[in-house]
C-alpha cells in the first residue's frame, strides 16, 4: 500500500536478506546494502528516502559514521534513522540518539515489536510532510502563501542574481473587488479569487512560481525571462481574466479584471523588487485599472 523507499544496512548478509524480505512485506520499497558508503551512495541516487535501518559494527563505514553523514543533510523530521545492534551497552544506543538516529532496538527483537515501530516512523513523517504542506500553502486557493513564497525566492534571487538570469515579478490585484464583494457576497468573493488563482496557474510554466499575499493580491515570479516575454504573459493574463467570466448560479456570469505592477531584475533584493511592482501597481491602479505597468 505505500511506496516509501527503505534502507537496510547489515554485513551479515543473512540478517540483511531477512530484514529485507520482512520490510517487503510491509510493502515498502526496500535496498539492502553491505556498509555505510554503499548506503550514502544508494541515498544520494534516492533522494525521497524515507527510514535507514543499521546495523552499529560493520566494515568501510560503520552506523554511526552513517548516522553522523546522513544527518549533515536530513533532520529527523525527513528521513527517520533506525540503529538495529546486539550490544549491550547503553553508552552505544545514547550515543546514537544523541547523532540523530531516531530509534535503537536491541538484537534480537520481535517483528511484531519492529513493526509496530516502523509503521510509527512513517506515521510520523507523514503527519509532519502534511503539516509542512498545508504550513505552506494558502487555504482557499492551495497557491503558495506568502512565507512560503518569501522561503522559496530568497534562494532564487540569489541564484538568479549569480546567474545573471532576468526574471520577472509581478503583482496582481483584482479590481473593484470591494464592489464584487459587497454586490454578491463573500462567498463567491471567494469564488472569485479561486477562478483568478486558476488562470494565473494555468496560464505560466511549471517553474514559475505562483503565490497568494493575501486578500485579492497574487504575486507571481516569471523565471528565467526576457521583458518581451514576460510583458506578452502578463498581458495574456490580464486579457483572459478580463475575457473569462465567472459563472455563478443559473444564468449569472460576473465579469471581473486585474491590474498588473511588474519589474525585471536581476541583482535587486527580493523587497526592493516586490517594492518597485508594487510601484507599478499602484501606476496601473491609478491610471484606469486592468492594465499591467512595468519597470
Ligand atoms: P482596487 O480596484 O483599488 O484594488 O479596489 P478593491 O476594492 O479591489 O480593493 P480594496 O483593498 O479596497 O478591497 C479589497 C477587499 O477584499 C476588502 C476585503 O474585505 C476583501 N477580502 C480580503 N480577503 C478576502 C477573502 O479572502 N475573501 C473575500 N471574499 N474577500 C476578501
Ligand atoms: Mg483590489
Ligand atoms: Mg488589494
Amino acid at each position: 500500500n505505500r511506496q516509501h523507499k527503505v534502507m537496510v544496512v547489515d554485513d551479515s548478509s543473512i540478517f540483511r536478506n531477512q530484514m529485507k524480505k520482512m520490510v517487503e512485506n510491509m510493502f515498502f520499497q526496500v535496498f539492502a546494502l553491505a556498509h555505510g558508503e554503499e548506503a550514502l551512495l544508494i541515498l544520494e541516487e534516492n533522494p525521497d528516502t524515507k527510514i535507514i535501518i543499521t546495523d552499529y559494527n560493520m566494515p568501510v563505514m560503520d552506523g554511526l559514521e552513517l548516522t553522523k553523514a546522513v544527518r549533515k543533510k536530513y533532520t529527523k523530521n525527513q528521513l527517520s534513522i533506525f540503529v538495529l545492534s546486539s550490544t549491550e551497552d547503553s553508552d552505544v544506543s545514547a550515543m546514537f540518539l544523541k547523532q540523530g538516529a531516531n530509534d535503537f532496538i536491541n538484537k534480537p527483537f520481535s517483528k511484531e515489536e519492529f513493526s509496530c515501530r516502523l509503521n510509527n516512523a512513517i506515521e510520523a513523517l507523514e503527519n509532519i510532510d502534511t503539516i509542512t504542506h498545508y504550513a505552506s500553502r494558502d487555504f482557499l486557493t492551495g497557491l503558495y502563501n506568502r512565507r512560503h513564497f518569501f522561503t522559496v525566492m530568497e534562494p532564487y534571487f540569489i541564484e538568479a542574481a549569480n546567474r545573471d538570469e532576468e526574471f520577472m515579478t509581478a503583482l496582481i490585484d483584482i479590481d473593484n473587488f470591494k464592489i464584487i464583494n459587497d454586490t454578491y457576497g463573500h462567498d463567491t468573493g471567494d469564488q472569485v479569487i479561486i477562478h483568478v488563482s486558476e488562470i494565473l496557474r494555468s496560464n505560466v510554466q511549471h517553474q514559475d512560481v505562483v503565490s497568494r499575499f493575501g486578500g485579492e493580491e497574487f504575486c507571481l515570479v516569471l523565471k528565467d525571462t526576457t521583458r518581451e516575454k514576460a510583458m506578452e504573459i502578463l498581458e495574456r493574463i490580464r486579457q483572459k481574466i478580463a475575457l473569462t467570466p465567472l459563472s455563478i448560479g443559473r444564468d449569472q456570469e460576473i465579469f471581473l479584471t486585474v491590474s498588473i505592477g511588474a519589474a525585471l531584475e536581476h541583482d535587486n533584493t527580493l523587497n526592493d523588487t516586490i517594492n518597485e511592482a508594487d510601484g507599478q501597481l499602484l501606476h496601473a491602479k491609478n491610471s484606469g485599472k486592468n492594465k499591467v505597468c512595468a519597470v
